[in-house]
C-alpha cells in the first residue's frame, strides 16, 4: 500500500492518545537593549500548556505580540523550546535524536497567512505538492502525481490546475494549494497561523470549511492561531486566549464564549460585535497597547490596561487556575 510509504514516525501512538501535548512551554530570547547597555531577557511564551487529541482543534486567540506565533514556530519544529517539555506522537522533543526529529516533522505541518508569500512562484503546482513526498518516501514519481491529483481534487482544485504556476491563482485558490501541500504527508497535525486573514470575507468562510472537511476526513488535529473571533468561533473545540506571552483563559469553545471570564477576554470579545453576548456581560474596551516586551510589567501583565486592577494585581502574578470549567489567571475572577 502506498500508505505504509510514508514517514513512520519513531513512536506510534493511539487513536486515544494525544497528538501533541505542552507543559510550561516557554521561549525566552536574549536581546540586545543597544550599544553599552547590555543584553534583556525577553520572555515571548511563558509556561503554556495544552493537550491537543486527534482530530479536534485548539484556537489559540491574542493580539499581535501575545505569543502566538512564537508558539506555532515551536510546536512546528522550527525553534527550540528554551524551557518546559513537548511532545509530538509521544515523543518528547527535548533530548530527541536528530532522527526522532526528522521523523517528526512531517507529523506536523504549517499552514500560514498569507498565500501568496508561502509559494514558491516559479515551481508548478503538481511539483510543489509533490516535492513532500519525493523528499520523505519511497513513492515512484507515478504514485506521487496519482497522489497529487487526489489531494487537488480534495480541496476543490481542479485536474488542469497541476500543471500551472501559483499567481494563475486567486488568493483563496492558492490558500487551498498551500492546504493541500500542508495535507501531503497526512501529518497528525496542522498549525495555521492566521490561515483566512488575508482573504477577502467572502472567500474566509470558504477555507474555514476545508481545513473542517479535511478534518472530518483525515482526522487531523488543528493549532488554529487567530485574533479574529468569529473565525475562531467557527472551527474550535478549545480555546487558548494568551496575552503577552501567557496563557490568560483556557477551555472549551461552548463555556470561554458563552461566559468569557478574564478581563483580556472580555474585551477581546466585546470588540466582535457579531459574537458579543451583548445581554450576558457589560462590554469592555480595550484600551492602551501591550507593554513593551523589553520592559514588561510586574504582577499581572495585564495590570496596565484592566479596568479592574486593584494593589494584588500590580505586585502578584496571577496563576491559571480552574474556575467556572475553564482555567483562568485571575486574582479577582471571583469578584468580577
Ligand atoms: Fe485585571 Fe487584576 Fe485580573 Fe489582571 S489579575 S486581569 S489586572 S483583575
Amino acid at each position: 500500500m502506498v500508505d505504509q510509504l510514508l514517514p513512520t514516525p519513531p513512536v506510534a501512538t493511539t487513536p486515544e492518545a494525544p497528538v501533541m501535548i505542552a507543559r510550561a512551554l516557554s521561549r525566552h530570547y536574549s536581546v540586545s537593549r543597544g550599544l553599552f547597555k547590555g543584553h534583556a531577557m525577553v520572555k515571548a511564551l511563558n509556561d503554556v500548556s495544552f493537550e491537543l487529541a486527534r482530530g479536534r482543534t485548539l484556537a489559540v486567540v491574542g493580539e499581535s505580540g501575545s505569543g502566538k506565533s512564537t508558539l506555532a514556530r515551536q510546536l512546528t519544529l522550527i525553534e527550540e523550546p528554551s524551557g518546559g517539555s513537548l511532545q509530538i506522537g509521544g515523543v518528547e522533543i527535548a533530548g530527541a535524536s536528530r532522527a526522532e526529529l526528522r521523523a517528526l516533522r512531517p507529523t506536523v505541518q504549517m499552514v500560514f497567512q498569507n498565500p501568496y508569500a508561502s509559494l514558491n512562484p516559479r515551481k508548478q503546482v503538481g511539483a510543489m505538492l509533490a516535492e513532500p513526498l519525493r523528499l520523505n518516501t519511497t513513492l515512484s514519481a507515478a504514485e506521487r502525481e496519482e497522489r497529487v491529483r487526489a489531494m487537488l481534487a480534495k480541496v476543490g482544485l481542479r485536474p488542469e490546475h497541476y500543471q500551472r504556476y501559483p499567481h494563475m491563482f486567486s488568493g483563496g485558490q492558492r490558500q487551498r494549494i498551500a492546504v493541500a501541500r500542508a495535507m501531503m504527508l497526512q501529518p497528525r497535525t496542522v498549525v495555521a497561523d492566521e490561515p483566512t486573514s488575508a482573504l477577502d470575507v467572502s472567500i474566509q468562510a470558504q477555507i474555514l470549511n476545508l481545513f473542517m472537511d479535511l478534518q472530518d476526513e483525515l482526522g487531523t488535529a488543528y493549532v488554529f492561531i487567530s485574533h479574529n473571533l468569529a473565525v475562531v468561533e467557527h472551527v474550535a473545540d478549545e480555546v487558548m486566549v494568551m496575552y503577552f506571552g501567557s496563557t490568560v483563559e483556557y477551555g472549551d469553545k461552548a463555556a470561554v464564549f458563552e461566559r468569557p471570564l478574564h478581563p483580556y477576554t472580555r474585551a477581546l470579545m466585546s470588540a466582535t460585535p457579531a459574537i458579543h453576548k451583548e445581554d450576558r456581560q457589560i462590554k469592555l474596551k480595550l484600551v492602551g497597547e501591550l507593554p513593551s516586551p523589553l520592559n514588561p510589567p510586574t504582577g499581572c501583565a495585564f495590570h496596565t490596561r484592566c479596568p479592574f486592577a486593584a494593589e494584588r494585581c500590580r505586585a502578584e502574578v496571577p496563576v491559571l487556575r480552574p474556575f467556572e470549567g475553564r482555567l483562568v489567571a485571575c486574582h479577582r475572577v471571583e469578584e468580577i
